[in-house]
Order: C-alpha cells, then sequence, then structure tokens
C-alpha cells in the first residue's frame, strides 16, 4: 500500500487494514451515486476527481447564455467528506490505471503522480467532445462540457456584440452578428433558443449602433432532424419552434472545416465569429486504460452488472459505460449514470457482506427533455409524447429539484423567476483575462 494511501482517514470501527478500499474516479452523477450508495458500508472510499466540483451539466447551456452565473450549478466535491465518514476525496487527475497490480496512478497539484491501490474499482470518468477526427477545429468551435468552457462561450457570445458595435466594416459586423451552433441534440437546441432569447429580449435597447435581434443563429446538423433521439413529431415541434424563434435551421449539412473566418458547411462558407461545438461525444480516455473492450466512441463494453468482463471487482458505470438493455445502448443521461453508479454501490456493499447481488442491473427510463427557448420544452417517456408551457413547467420543477445543494435550488429559482418577467440575464460578463475577437 503507498505510503499516501496510509494518509487516508480511517473510520474508527474497523481497523484500517482490514477494510477494504473502493476507489471512485469521477464525482460526477454516477460517481457521487456511487459513493452515496456506499454510505452504510464498512468499506473505505477514494472520491477522485480532476476538479473539485461536481457539475450539474444539464444547465450549463444556460451559463453560456447568462442566465446563470457558474457557481449556480456547481457544488464542492469536497462536501462528501462532511457527509460521509467512509469518504476521502482527492483532487487529482488519474493517469494510469493497472488492473492486474490493483492500482491506478494519480497526478495532485503540486504533489506529482502517486500510485494508489484498490480492492474495487469504480470508473465514472464521463465524455468529452469529439471533433470526429478534426481536433484542430477545436480552437475555433469550443465543446461544451465544464464551467470553463461555458464562460469561454459566454465571454465570446457578448464579446462578439461589443466587436460588432464598434466595427466600420459591414462585412465584419456582419461575420461577429452571425453564431453557428454545430450540433443539434439537445445541447444545440438548448443553445440556439437561450441565445435567440438573449438577442431578441436581453439585449434589446443595449447597443445604439446594432440592433442585436438582427442576429443570425444557425444551427447545423450532418443528421435529418433536430433531436435525433426523440420520435419524429417531437423533433418536428421543436424545429417549428426554432424556426418562431428566428433560428435557422439547417439540417442533412455536414461540416467540412472550423477556422478563424467561420465553419464551411455542405461547401458553402459561413462567415461567424462564434461556432460552437455540440456535435459529438466520446469517452474519457480511463476506459481504454483498463484494457478491455471498447465500443467506438471509447466506452467501456460492460457486462449486466456493469462489470468490466474478466475484472470482477473493476466497474464502469455512467457516460463511460456501453451498456446494453434488451439489445439497445442505455442512453448516455444524468438518470442513467445515476442509477448505474447507485447500482454498483448497492453491489459492492453486497458483496462486502457476503452476499451475491443475482439481479442485473435495469435502467427505468424516466424520460428526456429539452427546452426549446422560453415557455416551451418537448418531453418523450414511453409512448407519452408532449410539447409546450407545460412540459416546460415541468422540465423546470425537475431541474430545480435535481440541483445540487439547497442554496444552488433557491439561487436558480430566484434566476429563473426573474429573468421571466423582466427578460434580464445578471451573468452577462466578460472576463478581462478574454482575448475579444478573432
Ligand atoms: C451540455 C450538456 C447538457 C446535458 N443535458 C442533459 C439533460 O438535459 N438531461 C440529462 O439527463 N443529461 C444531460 N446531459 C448528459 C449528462 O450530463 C451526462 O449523462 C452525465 O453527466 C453523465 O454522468 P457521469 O457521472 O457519467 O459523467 P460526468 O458527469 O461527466 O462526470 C465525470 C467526472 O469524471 C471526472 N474525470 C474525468 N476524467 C478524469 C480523470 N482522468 N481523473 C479524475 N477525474 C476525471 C470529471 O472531472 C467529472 O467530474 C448533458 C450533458 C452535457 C455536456
Amino acid at each position: 500500500m503507498s505510503a499516501m494511501l496510509e494518509e487516508i482517514r480511517p473510520d474508527a470501527a474497523t481497523p484500517r487494514r482490514e477494510r477494504k478500499r473502493v476507489v471512485i474516479i469521477g464525482a460526477g452523477f454516477a460517481g457521487i451515486a456511487a459513493a452515496h450508495a456506499l454510505r452504510h458500508a464498512d468499506v473505505e472510499i477514494v472520491v477522485i476527481d480532476r476538479r473539485n466540483h461536481h457539475i450539474f451539466q444539464p444547465l450549463l447551456y444556460q451559463v453560456a447564455t447568462a442566465v446563470l452565473s457558474p457557481a449556480e450549478i456547481a457544488a464542492p466535491i469536497r462536501q462528501l467528506e462532511a457527509k460521509q465518514r467512509n469518504v476521502t476525496v482527492l483532487l487529482a487527475e488519474v493517469t494510469g490505471v493497472d488492473v492486474a497490480s490493483r492500482t491506478i496512478e494519480a497526478a495532485s497539484p503540486g504533489a506529482g503522480v502517486r500510485k494508489n491501490a484498490f480492492d474495487y474499482l469504480v470508473v465514472a470518468t464521463g465524455m468529452r467532445p469529439s471533433y470526429f477526427g478534426h481536433d484542430e477545429f477545436a480552437r475555433y468551435a469550443p465543446g461544451l462540457k465544464n464551467l470553463t468552457d461555458a464562460e469561454t462561450i459566454r465571454a465570446k457570445i457578448l464579446g462578439a456584440f461589443e466587436l460588432a458595435a464598434t466595427t466600420e466594416d459591414d462585412d465584419e459586423r456582419a461575420r461577429q452578428m452571425t453564431f453557428v451552433l454545430v450540433g443539434a441534440g439537445p445541447s444545440g437546441v438548448e443553445l440556439a433558443g437561450s441565445l435567440a432569447h438573449l438577442v431578441k429580449v436581453t439585449l434589446r435597447g443595449n447597443f445604439h449602433r446594432i440592433d442585436p435581434a438582427k442576429a443570425s443563429i444557425i444551427l447545423l446538423d450532418a443528421g435529418n432532424r433536430v433531436l435525433p433521439t426523440y420520435v419524429e413529431p417531437l423533433s418536428r415541434r421543436a424545429t417549428r419552434r426554432l424556426t418562431k424563434l428566428g433560428v435557422k435551421v439547417m439540417t442533412g449539412v455536414k461540416v467540412e472545416a472550423v477556422d478563424d473566418k467561420g465553419v464551411i458547411a455542405g461547401g458553402n462558407r459561413i462567415p461567424s465569429a462564434t461556432v460552437v461545438w455540440t456535435a459529438g461525444v466520446a469517452a474519457s480516455p480511463i476506459p481504454k486504460m483498463l484494457g478491455t473492450k471498447t465500443d467506438r466512441a471509447g466506452r467501456a463494453l460492460v457486462d449486466p452488472f456493469l462489470k468490466v468482463v474478466e475484472m470482477p471487482a473493476v466497474f464502469v458505470v455512467g457516460d463511460a459505460a456501453s451498456v446494453m438493455q434488451k439489445g439497445r445502448p442505455v442512453p448516455g443521461v444524468a438518470q442513467a449514470a445515476i442509477q448505474e453508479g447507485r447500482y454498483v454501490g448497492r453491489l459492492i456493499a453486497s458483496e462486502l457482506k457476503g452476499r451475491k447481488l443475482n439481479r442485473p442491473f435495469r435502467y427505468f427510463d424516466k424520460g428526456n427533455m429539452a427546452v426549446v427557448g422560453k415557455n416551451y420544452a418537448v418531453l418523450e417517456r414511453g409512448s407519452l409524447h408532449t410539447s409546450g408551457f407545460l412540459t416546460w413547467l415541468v422540465w423546470a420543477f425537475v431541474h430545480i429539484l435535481s440541483l445540487p445543494q439547497l442554496q444552488n435550488r433557491l439561487r436558480v429559482q430566484r434566476q429563473w423567476v426573474w429573468s421571466y418577467f423582466t427578460g434580464q440575464r445578471s451573468s452577462r460578463l466578460i472576463p478581462e483575462t478574454h482575448e475579444l475577437g478573432h
């Protein structure tokens, strides 16, 4: 056992060396659910994350469009130690996994790389943006995966209006006021709807030299419809709603290049100073380090108990896992991640008590929702397909309740009510560190 692991806080109940250690990599939805499910277990849990905060990703688009500030959708991971006696939180990036010796390597700020032993390993490292082999696009088209991305996008959007208001060149003004969102899945659709409201309502009257409402918002996708994971009627309704909000929806159009001038899509150049990438995701590199089979997106193929085949004490959960159920993949959504994390936590707790859990993981689909601008959302739950204002209210209610920390729930609720009635967004900041224009 490494020196560092000996320092980890023991629980008084059992002598330190007799206790098994569960290492959880990633404190997203799945990792936190796994740790929580082990709260009564006589076990030592080490939760490792390269960030000190958990992010509520479904509302990242609202940070990117200045509705909410970053702290309102995040919570400190370290808080887990205060809540749960058997947890130790480690701020570190896992850089290697050796399943044979049951160790992982993690680089901590200021402390370098250290080895950590485990008895059980839970990999919950999520996904990252994928540019489908064109990583050079990333320089001009940020993805939306963490708070830094959201703040970068927000600064780009707000900065584009500032530059549009100062330039004397008509073409450059048009380029600054053209926003291209690549990828018409839920993130792209939500971002487009919220951006449309920002330009039409929030920024109204804020500039005398330009009219922000004249900005072009283009939502591009290579597929043939928006929200491709939803049933077709909901896709059509979302498209109609976006069009009504002034968003230009272009489906069946492949992006061939992204550069400092904009994008080339379907053979045509679209000049734009703000391109956002929400088109694809790939798993973090950790599943591959396990030496197990992965799917095309790099997710680990797991058995019905979410174990990595032939590695009995190694589990992969959440977006990092490829889980099949009734011949269909379990979707990469927060509910699936929470349910998988909870399942694995309980399974480990049972094993520690000498009981074998024979019930494989079953995903319970609570439904998927996406917001399309103010007052409108779509919901698909089994054969139930709804859209409109009431669905939007349900969406708002569910999201408020799901936010980490009571404090965030109260703050977000207040912000939403304020924005709803005034159209104002109070988080319209361009950090001084952000360089405007390209
Ligand atoms: C913009 C956006 C909007 C979304 N909207 C919705 C929605 O409306 N509804 C919905 O259900 N789902 C939504 N999702 C999907 C949902 O957020 C994911 O399915 C969910 O976050 C997956 O949880 P996870 O625990 O697997 O991964 P994550 O929540 O991504 O957590 C992974 C954690 O692992 C950590 N990590 C990664 N690599 C390492 C490493 N090497 N070392 C240490 N730590 C590491 C990361 O820092 C992170 O904290 C959205 C996702 C995005 C990006």
